[in-house]
């Protein structure tokens, strides 16, 4: 994860941390957020993840991977709802975050002061090259932040705008994902003139 170390957060027992995993859509979040969940779930340690309610695209309970052990998932209406459900977990996950309020980064405090590892996706712009949401103040409290990367579909560099590709001016709006493509800071600026 280039050069991306978490060894120094598990050094003195239960101290909770907040760690953001942000990018463009197509760059892998929801996967890196997993590949840890999994890891902490394999070390016997209890965790979930907490969706926004109006991410209707996932409306499954678990998040099942290509192994036996699923991640359970709640989807939840308002970040505070993160807080009442978190009693007994050691590392909650979020996941598309960035359709929270803006309430969530102040949650995430707490849920780390609590001794919960946090661990936040979600796309850190929006289809304008926007800072989206809460995601902004997110990383600036965060402990680490890791910026994933897809790749440009039209020249192959990194990407890391969602270019939506069809004329729809809602923020919130979540289309299939052929309706985004992944571009890079060039490409990206040769659309929006
Ligand atoms: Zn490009």
């Amino acid at each position: 994860m280039n050069g991306f170390s978490e060894n120094h957060l598990f050094n003195t027992g239960r101290v909770g941390s907040i760690e953001v995993i942000c990018g463009s859509m197509f760059s892998g979040k929801t996967e890196e957020l997993i590949r840890r969940m999994k890891r902490a779930q394999f070390a016997k340690q209890t965790v979930e993840i907490f969706k926004p309610a109006l991410d209707t695209r996932f409306s499954e309970e678990n998040i099942v991977s290509h192994d036996q052990n699923a991640i359970p998932c709640t989807s939840v209406e308002h970040s505070g709802n993160i807080l009442l459900l978190s009693g007994s977990i050691d590392v909650v996950g979020i996941d598309e975050a960035q359709f929270f309020d803006d309430g969530l980064p102040q949650i995430c405090n707490q849920l780390a002061e609590q001794g919960i590892r946090v661990i936040v996706a979600g796309l850190d712009m929006d289809y304008k090259g926007i800072p989206f949401g809460p995601m902004p103040s997110l990383c600036s409290i965060a402990d680490d932040v890791t910026k994933v990367h897809a790749i440009c579909v039209e020249c192959g560099r990194l990407a890391g705008y969602s270019h939506r590709l069809v004329s729809n001016e809602k923020l919130v709006f979540l289309g299939e994902k052929e309706e985004y493509q992944p571009l890079c800071r060039i490409c990206f600026n040769g659309h929006n003139i």
